[in-house]
């Protein structure tokens, strides 16, 4: 029996984000599961959880080497403190730094130009950092106050997502 061929798409749906390691991943995990979900919400699988400096979208797989060359910024690293949530709409609950740091902004606007000088667009809305912690949860509570995640910041990623079921998401490059 011959194995079904595997093609990847020709374009692939990139984005760059922080990529917690596995203790902030397992605290903003802690943060997630000390929430009273309601029946709808769907909470973010933990190897999906990030905060995102740019969606990028499809570009040609052909551009992928160019792109991870160029995507290489200068950064200092900084420290978040994850501790505010709130609920928007389509019950998107998401937890975020605060005090937001200048070196957070500073890196999320270098990345912008960085794509920008590639010729991909980049998004005109003001940037909100978040880290996504369920969809679809209007109604959710949190029983009891939490402290903040502490988060050492020393790079960023390239994410690949992948929508076809399973989506997933596969780190193509960390930068640090
Ligand atoms: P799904 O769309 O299936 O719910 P997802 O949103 O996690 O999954 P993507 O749509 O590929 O996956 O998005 C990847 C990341 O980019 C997520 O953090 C998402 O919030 C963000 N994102 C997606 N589209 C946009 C957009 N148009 N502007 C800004 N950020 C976006
Ligand atoms: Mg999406």
């Amino acid at each position: 029996m011959s194995a079904t061929p595997h093609r990847l798409p020709d374009t692939a749906r990139l984005f760059l984000a922080l990529w917690p390691g596995p203790v902030v991943r397992n605290a903003l995990l802690a943060w997630r599961d000390a929430w009273a979900w309601t029946a709808t919400a769907s909470p973010v699988a933990p190897e999906r959880l990030h905060l995102t400096l740019h969606f990028i979208g499809e570009v040609p797989r052909g551009r992928l080497p160019e792109l991870m060359v160029g995507l290489q910024v200068a950064m200092h690293r900084f420290n978040l403190s994850l501790g505010r949530f709130e609920m928007w709409p389509h019950g998107m609950t998401v937890l975020e730094p605060d005090p937001v740091p200048s070196r957070l902004l500073h890196l999320q606007a270098s990345l912008g130009e960085a794509l920008r000088g590639l010729g991909l667009a980049t998004e005109t809305r003001a940037f909100r950092p978040h880290v996504t912690l369920a969809r679809h949860a209007d109604g959710a509570m949190l029983p009891a106050p939490r402290l903040p995640v502490r988060w050492r910041v020393r790079g960023y990623a390239l994410v690949e997502s992948s929508l076809k079921p399973p989506s997933t998401y596969c780190v193509l490059k960390r930068y640090q």
